[in-house]
């Protein structure tokens, strides 16, 4: 038998173990060792034994075979890695530029000692009739909290308690009476496993509109016959999409498949939860926060081992190692969550089609917004389009109003409260309805003049206000100084939106005494539950107008709100970004479409300083189609994606003089190689590769470590993440001191 060697990466995250070890595999461990397995080997002069991957085996020797350490042996009670993980983790690796170890902790569930939360219930102890008879009385009484939860109880015999404080945002000493009362009694349990014990009563079956069932039809003729597609769904909220994903994963599950729903945290609603147990029962899972590391890895062993059918949960359930996946559900898919954050910077949607490849599945995405990429594969037939045309619920869309707060302060009004939205909330107070104040502070305001915000003449992007009274590109690093007058008209008043949620409250309360309030935003949601209380007790009918940031847009559905005001639409549509028009048109839409909500008819007021911007007109006209047409334009023009594709690099140093150089210089290392870089496509001359910045980062310094960043634009995928190698190999031969690089 000839010797087997094993390529072997090390379990530590740094740069420059960022390659394979060749090993010798032991007799002992021939047969028993395959790509994924986690090993022990002696590492360095020391020998000092470390953990590693294997992730190839074969029968070459890459170097003296003299020199060959032979692997030492596995570690107890790990279990090896599916290949499909492995396979998956080399793709982010090769697309979002981390460590082979970084992608392998990302797709890998931690291996922690499946150490338990003490997990309680509240089990029902009296029959259906009673409780109902006691949510009567609850009723009559205004207790409002208690009804919830008895309402609740009725629908089925055990709540996981997480959920009641948390989702249901019922307080403790509420569950304690109903303890009292006989209604209920609290459990432990050690496990999060069957959450809830449904009612066995057959959830009674919608039958489908004839546009969901095309869609269903549709999309399982393709997989009967074999074929795999990205389908794309654009409905508006209620028209029936998450009835058509619970369909198609019930046909999945009848052909011995399982599938996979995404859902951001954040949208993840009691109701939505239950819809879906009470559907599937406990052959579903929920991959959410309040799970522990160990629950989370618990969890992943039992869709390996078959115990569940279907996981719901944010991004990170993607990684669910399933034997036989036949369905990836992205709802929302335009969210930004569904982006990472942390290294590897991957795209859920991006990796959800490759997931799917890997098992042959089918991708749906779902999106009463789509963003711009989806919508612009799906128009070049990449994906499969349809349309919910119908809100299946009833309920009108709203009336907008949209209001030139120019035109306000010109008239004399300088309230940031225009004179409709003020007309209209004394109307509410009057009739005892309630209103949501929206303001939709995201990225960095830009710098407005009098008729519109100053941008970057190379970038088409807003300049951002720094420190020092200079504005700022944040793509190319342009900067000019602060006018102290208007460009446009010499005027010294330069207008700008600049109140806070907690400044809103102190006017509205000045307004109208009396006002009842609450207060949405990333001050009032620090602690873990309170995002969910403040919904909850303004579901109550506690408040009569909620003030809050974007967070307050998803979600839940509240039936007495009639009055949606927008405060300053152009905060988002000023962020020094190219996707800010994208930003604030789904921003809008979503927030004028949570008035009128319930019986009663809404209505929105926009107030804006541009308002024949397109994101803003089509917003009140709620319009996709239209504003995606001037959105692809702009793109188009300006080389942005998803019509080009972008590679920003980031790098970070202590020492910013540090930090800029080693971008210039890697820049250059851009600059000099382009030709080579996009030789393949060099009879197109429009397709060259361009070099933006580089320049100081959106956030320049966070911890005193500098950010510089650049970007190189181009409009093949594949030549990026050419340059991105390239620069990873620059990087290798530089060896560049206390600096971290990322790639985008
Ligand atoms: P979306 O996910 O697009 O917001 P849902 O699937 O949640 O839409 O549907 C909105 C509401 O319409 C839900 O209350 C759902 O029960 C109901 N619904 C969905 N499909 C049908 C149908 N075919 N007939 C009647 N009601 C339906
Ligand atoms: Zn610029």
């Amino acid at each position: 038998m000839n010797t087997l060697y094993a390529d072997i990466i090390v379990d530590i995250s740094h740069e420059k173990l960022d390659r394979t070890f060749q090993y010798r595999v032991p007799e002992s461990l021939r047969g028993r060792l395959e790509p994924g397995a986690c090993v022990m080997i002696p590492f360095g002069n020391g020998n000092r034994l470390i953990k590693g991957y294997v992730v190839a085996l074969g029968e070459t020797c890459q170097f003296a075979p003299e020199k060959i350490k032979d692997i030492a042996g596995m570690p107890e009670k790990e279990t090896g890695v599916e290949d499909k993980m492995i396979a998956l983790a080399a793709w982010i690796r090769r697309n979002y530029g981390c460590t082979m170890i970084q992608a392998l902790k990302t797709v890998l569930p931690a291996k922690q000692s499946v150490k338990k939360l003490e997990h309680r219930q509240l089990v029902r102890l009296m029959n259906r009739e009673e409780i109902l008879s006691l949510l009567g009385e609850c009723e009559r009484k205004k207790q409002v909290a208690k009804a919830r939860l008895l309402k609740a109880l009725s629908e089925q015999e055990t709540i996981p308690y997480e959920w009641i404080t948390g989702k249901l945002g019922v307080s403790a000493a509420t569950v304690n009476s109903i303890v009292k009362s006989g209604a209920a009694k609290l459990v432990s349990s050690e496990s999060y496993r069957n959450p809830v014990k449904m009612q066995s009563v057959e959830a009674v079956r919608n039958t489908l509109s004839e546009e969901q069932q095309t869609i269903v039809t549709e999309v399982l003729k393709d997989f009967d016959a074999g074929r795999r597609q990205t389908y794309l769904i654009h409905g508006i909220t209620g028209s029936g999409k998450t009835e058509v994903y619970m369909r198609l994963i019930g046909e999945m599950i009848a052909r011995g498949r399982q599938a996979i729903v995404l859902i951001p945290e954040i949208a993840l609603t009691y109701q939505t939860l239950l819809r879906f147990y009470q559907r599937f029962g406990d052959r579903v899972s929920v991959m959410n926060s309040t799970l522990s590391p160990g629950e989370k890895y618990d969890q992943c062993e039992r869709a390996k081992a078959g115990e569940i059918d279907v996981i719901i949960g944010p991004r990170s359930a993607l990684f669910t190692p399933f034997p036989s996946l036949g369905l990836i559900v992205m709802d929302e898919e335009q969210e930004n969550s569904y982006k990472s954050e942390s290294t590897p910077k991957y795209h859920a949607r991006e990796t959800a089609l490759e997931v799917a490849k890997l098992y042959g599945a089918s991708v749906v995405l779902g999106s009463a917004t789509p963003s711009l990429e989806a919508y612009y594969r799906a128009g070049k037939g990449e994906y499969r389009m349809f349309q919910l045309t119908r809100r299946l619920t009833g309920g009108e869309l709203p009336t907008v109003y949209t209001v030139d707060l120019r035109q306000e302060l010109q008239e004399g009004n300088r309230s940031i409260f225009s004179r409709k939205l003020q007309e209209l909330m004394a109307d509410r107070l009057n009739k005892g309805q309630q209103t949501i104040l929206f303001l939709n502070r995201r990225g960095y305001a830009g710098f407005v003049s009098c008729r519109e915000v100053m941008k970057c003449p190379h970038c088409d992007v807003s300049l951002s206000e720094h420190k020092g009274g200079r504005l700022i590109c944040h793509y190319c690093g342009y900067t000019q100084p602060m006018p102290k007058l208007c460009p446009k008209c010499g005027s010294k008043y330069i207008l700008g939106f600049k109140a806070g949620t907690q400044q809103i409250e102190e006017k509205l309360k000045e307004l109208y005494p009396g006002v009842r309030t609450l207060r949405m935003d990333a001050d009032t949601t620090r602690t873990k539950d309170s995002y969910e209380k403040i919904l909850s007790s303004f579901a109550n009918g506690e408040a009569d107008v909620l003030i809050g940031t974007q967070m307050i847009v998803k979600g839940h559905d509240f039936p007495k709100v009639t009055l949606v005001g927008i405060l300053a639409a152009d905060l988002s549509l000023n962020a020094s970004d190219y996707r800010a028009g994208e930003r604030t048109f789904q921003l809008l839409t979503q927030a004028v479409g949570r008035a009128g909500r319930g019986v009663l008819p809404g209505e929105a007021v926009i107030q804006t300083y541009q308002p024949d911007h397109y994101a803003i007109t089509c917003a009140a006209a709620q319009d996709y189609e239209s504003f995606y047409q001037e959105e692809i334009l702009y793109r188009e023009l300006s080389g942005y994606p998803p019509v080009a594709h972008m590679l920003a690099v980031q790098i970070y140093g202590k020492e910013e003089e540090n930090a800029k150089q080693l971008a210039l210089r890697l820049t250059d290392v851009v600059k000099s190689n382009m030709d080579f870089l996009s030789g393949k496509q060099k009879e197109q001359s429009n397709k060259k590769i361009q070099v933006l910045g580089p320049a100081p980062a959106n956030i320049s310094k966070i911890n005193d470590i500098y950010r510089y960043v650049f970007y190189v634009k181009h409009a093949e995928y594949d030549v990026l993440v050419e340059v991105k190698d390239r620069l990873e190999e620059t990087l290798r031969q530089w060896q560049p001191r206390q600096m971290r690089i990322q790639f985008d």
